[in-house]
């Protein structure tokens, strides 16, 4: 199952408590604040948006692992 990361860069405030609680490295500081850039390795514990006082984390399944196959299909539809 795949699971999407999403941060309001608008709520954080740079605490770092998520690169801290995530144990698969999702998150890197960007210019002072949090960012998903690993969002692939997510295994969907929860652990960040438990963390995070600014409830600037959501987690979510996407409901669909995409194959690389399909994934590059996509992008030549797209
Ligand atoms: S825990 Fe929340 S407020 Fe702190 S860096 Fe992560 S997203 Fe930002
Ligand atoms: S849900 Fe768990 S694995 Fe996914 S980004 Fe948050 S701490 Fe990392």
């Amino acid at each position: 199952m795949g699971f999407s990361v999403c941060l309001d860069k608008d709520a954080c405030n740079g605490c770092e408590d998520c690169l801290e609680a995530c144990t698969t490295g999702v998150f890197e500081m960007r210019n002072g604040k949090s960012s998903p850039v690993n969002a692939d390795e997510c295994t969907g514990c929860q652990s960040c948006v438990e963390i995070c006082e600014q409830n600037a984390i959501t987690v979510a399944e996407t409901g669909i692992e995409m194959s690389d196959t399909f994934k590059a299909l996509l992008r030549d539809i797209l």
